[in-house]
C-alpha cells in the first residue's frame, strides 16, 4: 500500500423507489420509516447500524472460497471469539481471529468478560447514517398488508390490516477506511501506539479492494420481498487521502429543486485535494436537476466524470 495514505473516503447518493428501508418503533397496525427533523420538516433515514448490516453482507455474499466471515451471536459476541474464555488468550488470539475473518477485521467487535472488562476492537470502516435530503412529506404515501394470523400451522383465522409508510428520496450516504488500522490492531503497551499486523501489504489491499467492491452490490436491506428497490450509488465521490478525515461526508447538499450545491461542492473538493492522491466521481443521469453544472465544477478540478461502477472499478484497481 502506497506508504503516505491513510484514509479511503466515499460519500454517494442514492435515490430510491418507493420503499421502506429501515423501519422506526412503529404502533400496533403502522410500520413507519425512520425519520429525524430539521426546522420542523421531516426527513427520512436509515440507520447506521443498518447501513454496516447491508455493507456486510454485500461483502458476505461475494467472499471467495477460501475467505471468511463469521457471524455474530445474540449477545453481538463474534463466533471467532467464542473460545477466547480469559482476556489474557486474547493478546495471543488476536492474529487469528483478524487474519481468517474479514468482518472481526473490517468491522471491529466487543467481547465482554464479566467484570474484568471487555476486549474492544474499533472498526476500521466507518458507516455514516444514510440521510434522506428531500421532504419525508411530498415523497411518500401509506399503503397497507394484511397481517394473517394464524392458530395452529398453516390454517388462517383471519388477519388485520397493517399500514405502512413508503416512500421514495434521495439518500446520502458514505463510508471512511482508517488504512493504518485494516489487518492490524494498535498496540499501547510500549509508551507509544504502534499497529502490529497480522496481515501482509498484499492481503491488506485485498481487504480495502473488497469494501469498494461491495458499494455495487448492497442489496440486502429490509422489507425486500414486496418493496424491492436500489439503493446502490448513482452519484459517487471516492477520495484516496494521505490525511485521515471525514471532510468528504460535506461534499454534497441539496436543495429542495434537487439541485446540488455547486459552490459547496467546489468548496470541500478544494479542502479536500489538498491532501488526496486521487479523486474519482461517477453518475448517472436523472438523479438530479443540474447534472451539467456539477460536472463543469469537477472539470475545473480536473476529475473526470464517469459512471458509479467505472469510478468504483477504478479505485479499486488504482489502489496498489
Ligand atoms: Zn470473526
Amino acid at each position: 500500500m502506497d506508504e503516505k495514505l491513510r484514509g479511503v473516503s466515499v460519500v454517494w447518493l442514492s435515490k430510491t423507489d418507493l420503499t421502506n428501508l429501515n423501519a422506526g418503533e412503529g404502533e400496533e397496525n403502522l410500520i413507519d420509516v425512520k425519520k429525524y427533523r430539521v426546522d420542523g420538516i421531516e426527513y427520512p433515514y436509515v440507520s447506521g447500524q443498518a447501513m454496516r448490516f447491508y455493507l456486510k453482507e454485500a461483502i458476505r455474499r461475494n467472499l471467495e472460497r477460501d475467505e471468511f466471515m463469521c457471524v455474530p451471536d445474540a449477545d453481538g459476541v463474534p463466533s471467532c471469539l467464542k473460545q477466547v474464555e480469559k482476556m489474557e488468550e486474547y493478546s495471543e488470539k488476536w492474529k487469528e481471529s483478524i487474519s481468517n475473518c474479514l468482518a472481526c477485521d473490517l468491522f471491529g467487535f466487543m467481547k465482554p468478560f464479566g467484570e474484568r472488562g471487555a476486549v474492544t476492537r474499533v472498526s476500521p470502516v466507518k458507516v455514516s447514517p444514510a440521510i434522506g435530503l428531500l421532504p419525508f412529506e411530498g415523497n411518500s404515501t401509506i399503503d397497507f398488508l394484511t397481517r394473517q394470523h394464524t392458530e395452529r400451522v398453516g390454517e388462517r383465522i383471519g388477519g388485520d390490516i397493517v399500514n405502512i409508510e413508503i416512500g421514495t428520496n434521495i439518500y446520502k450516504c458514505g463510508i471512511a477506511i482508517d488504512l493504518r488500522r485494516v489487518g492490524g490492531e494498535e498496540d499501547w503497551s510500549k509508551g507509544t501506539v504502534e499497529v502490529n499486523y497480522a496481515l501482509n501489504e498484499e492481503q491488506r489491499i485485498e481487504r480495502v479492494k473488497k469494501v469498494l467492491d461491495s458499494l455495487k452490490y448492497l442489496a440486502d436491506y429490509s422489507k425486500q420481498a414486496r418493496l424491492l428497490t436500489d439503493f446502490t450509488p448513482d452519484i459517487i465521490c471516492i477520495a484516496f487521502q494521505n490525511k485521515y478525515s471525514h471532510r468528504l461526508q460535506k461534499l454534497f447538499e441539496l436543495n429542495s429543486k434537487r439541485e446540488i450545491n455547486i459552490q459547496r461542492l467546489g468548496e470541500i473538493l478544494s479542502d479536500i485535494k489538498q491532501y488526496s492522491e486521487k479523486i474519482l466521481f461517477g453518475t448517472i443521469s436523472g438523479v438530479i436537476a443540474n447534472e451539467e453544472d456539477v460536472r463543469k465544477v469537477l472539470e475545473e478540478h480536473e476529475i473526470e466524470t464517469k459512471t458509479p461502477k467505472k469510478a468504483i472499478d477504478d479505485a479499486i484497481s488504482g489502489l496498489k
